[in-house]
């Protein structure tokens, strides 16, 4: 079932709403393997008509499961998006089209909800990354390069210091 308005009942005055999505109601289609949505999404909505618009407020609430883009640990991801709000033409050019004489507001849901994923999901802000492997890289080379410079410099200032 999506998330349906109707018309009739907005006419006698705002629609309050609450319930649950399901990620298959919400029907994500999440490209990004990062991501999966496996709980459902809360709502607590209030719609009313506003001119030619229905205008809906209240909150979005879910938890995605996310795979961390350093470590690649999968972690819990709460999402809130609070206050949510929207308005849907249902009059004019840009009217979108009624489903059973209401207003379907799960495609707006599900885009917000998208919009609200971060791009690049971390299990916390101070994720390590991956455990790392040996490192046999230049790393090591950048401090002892150095080394024979300062040692030298230390030196002459020893020989002077005798002098
Ligand atoms: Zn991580």
């Amino acid at each position: 079932m999506a998330l349906l308005i109707s018309i009739a009942a907005l006419e006698r005055g705002s629609v309050t709403l609450s319930g649950e999505l399901t990620p298959d109601e919400l029907g994500f289609d999440l490209r990004d393997p990062c991501f999966e949505a496996h709980q459902p999404l809360r709502y607590e909505l209030t719609a009313q008509i506003m001119g030619p618009e229905v205008f809906v407020e209240g909150a979005l609430s879910t938890v995605f499961r996310c795979q961390c883009v350093r470590c690649l640990a999968a972690f819990d991801l709460p999402m809130e998006i609070k206050p949510w709000a929207c308005l849907i033409p249902i009059l004019g050019e840009d009217a979108l089209p009624l489903v059973n004489e209401s207003v379907d507001l799960t495609p707006q849901i599900r885009e917000d909800s998208l919009l609200a994923l971060p791009q690049h999901p971390l299990c916390g802000p101070e994720c390590p990354g991956p455990p790392k492997p040996r490192s046999d890289s230049s790393g090591p080379d950048g401090p002892s390069g150095q080394k024979p410079r300062i040692t030298t410099a230390w030196s002459v200032l020893d020989t002077l210091n005798l002098e």
